[in-house]
């Protein structure tokens, strides 16, 4: 069972998608690891290191030689795996809705594709979910972020000169992201207010010492929502929402925006109208940009600056802790693949209820019912 492990291509991708750590752990299964030249330098690993680990470290073409899984942080472009086995499993956050016609390649080419981000939330898949992972590192860097382009200080502090008041932090959307950027701004200091659709958060960001703002009048989804989800609100809601924003958003001067809909755009939280209503030097992160984006004007991989309120839209924010982030993923892989090692095979074997949940080709054909509508 040989796993190769490569160089990221896509742009601005720091990340990796093994680690030494994972290395040493795949080889105790008994798999062979080959990892690309260069493969972990944006994210701090040096080629020594994996070799240490007892991968062996070469080019694209000898590390992808008759590979049986092929794990990527971002899906491999199908153009550049020559020599994997036509059967082999291709493993990586694969953005399938985005990418259709690169899944159709990996169909063609035989391969079984598997899409880490469509891992169920159950709890047995905790430890192999890349969506959380990523995301709560998102959620503290979009803070630091915020707080690296404000030009005033978060906590309050009182000094000789005098007193300089907390900074206002408002949290839109609290997934996982959003939970881990409350806590963030609350330990810089900021006085923190966040709000969801799904009333199951109301608690949780009381528990982090934050304030809920809710839509009172409209309902919202009870509890979780289905696997944790949110879903595309009826327009009743998002007037009562647009209104409740409004009376808001003008006295923060912090916006973390990290709403999402799986499959679908980004629900627009926040209107150009509302962004002219702050103080200038306030700052929005938009963690959503690269799914459309929560707020009108935020540009992907930009820093904007709209009537002396920045935007930041970064891209790709969980590469801008590359290390971690590797660290993080390349565990969720190594849970996921362990978790189901069958000592016989040698190799994974996925039951039913996740291999059905990820895998998106397999027999030449798309199988994924997430993909068939
Ligand atoms: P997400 O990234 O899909 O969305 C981020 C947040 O935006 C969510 O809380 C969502 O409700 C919210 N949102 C969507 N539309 C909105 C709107 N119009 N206005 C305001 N907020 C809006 O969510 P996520 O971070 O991946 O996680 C959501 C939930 O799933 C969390 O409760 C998390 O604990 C749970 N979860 C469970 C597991 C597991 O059990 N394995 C794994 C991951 C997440």
């Amino acid at each position: 069972m040989k796993i190769a492990v490569l160089k990221e291509q896509a742009d601005g991708e720091r990340r990796v998608a093994a680690t030494p750590e994972t290395v040493r752990k795949f080889i105790a299964l008994g798999a062979t690891l080959a990892v690309e030249t260069g493969a972990g330098e944006t994210a701090s690993i040096a080629d020594a290191g994996y070799a240490d680990a007892g991968a062996s470290i070469g080019d694209r073409a000898a590390t992808l030689s008759g590979a049986d899984i092929v794990l990527g942080v971002q899906g491999p472009d199908p153009a550049t795996l020559a020599g994997v086995s036509p059967d082999a499993w291709i493993v990586a956050s694969l953005n399938p809705f985005a990418e259709r016609a690169r899944v159709e390649a990996y169909a063609a080419a035989g391969y079984e594709a598997l899409a880490m981000e469509f891992m169920p939330r159950i709890t047995r898949a905790q430890s192999m979910d890349i969506l959380s992972s990523q995301s709560n590192l998102s959620g503290y860097k979009a803070v630091l972020d915020a707080a690296a382009e404000y030009g005033r200080a978060f906590p309050m502090m009182m000094t000789a000169a005098g007193t300089i008041s907390a900074a206002k932090a408002f949290v839109m959307g609290v997934g996982v992201a959003g939970l881990q950027a409350i806590a963030t701004a609350r330990r810089l200091g900021a006085q923190v207010s966040a709000t969801d659709v799904r009333a199951a958060t109301r608690e949780q960001i009381q528990s982090l010492g934050a304030k809920p703002i809710f839509v009172e009048n409209v309902a919202g989804i009870e509890g979780e929502g289905t696997g944790g989800y949110a879903g595309e609100m009826s327009p009743e809601y998002q007037a009562a929402q647009a209104e409740l924003v409004s009376g808001h958003i003008a006295k923060q001067d912090i916006v973390i925006t990290t709403a999402l809909i799986p499959g679908r755009p980004a629900p627009r939280l926040i209107s150009a109208a509302q962004v002219a209503s702050m103080k200038p030097g306030s700052v929005i992160v938009d963690l959503a940009v690269e799914q459309g984006g929560n707020v009108e004007g935020s540009v992907a991989g930009e820093v904007v600056v709209v009537n002396g309120v920045t935007i930041v839209g970064h891209r790709n924010v969980p590469s801008r802790l590359a290390a971690d982030a590797s660290a993080l993923f390349s565990r969720n892989l190594f849970n996921f693949l362990s978790a189901f090692w069958d000592k016989d095979a040698g190799r994974p074997v996925l039951d039913a209820e996740i291999g059905d949940a990820i895998r998106l080709t397999q027999g030449g054909r798309i199988v994924n019912a997430r993909l068939s509508s």
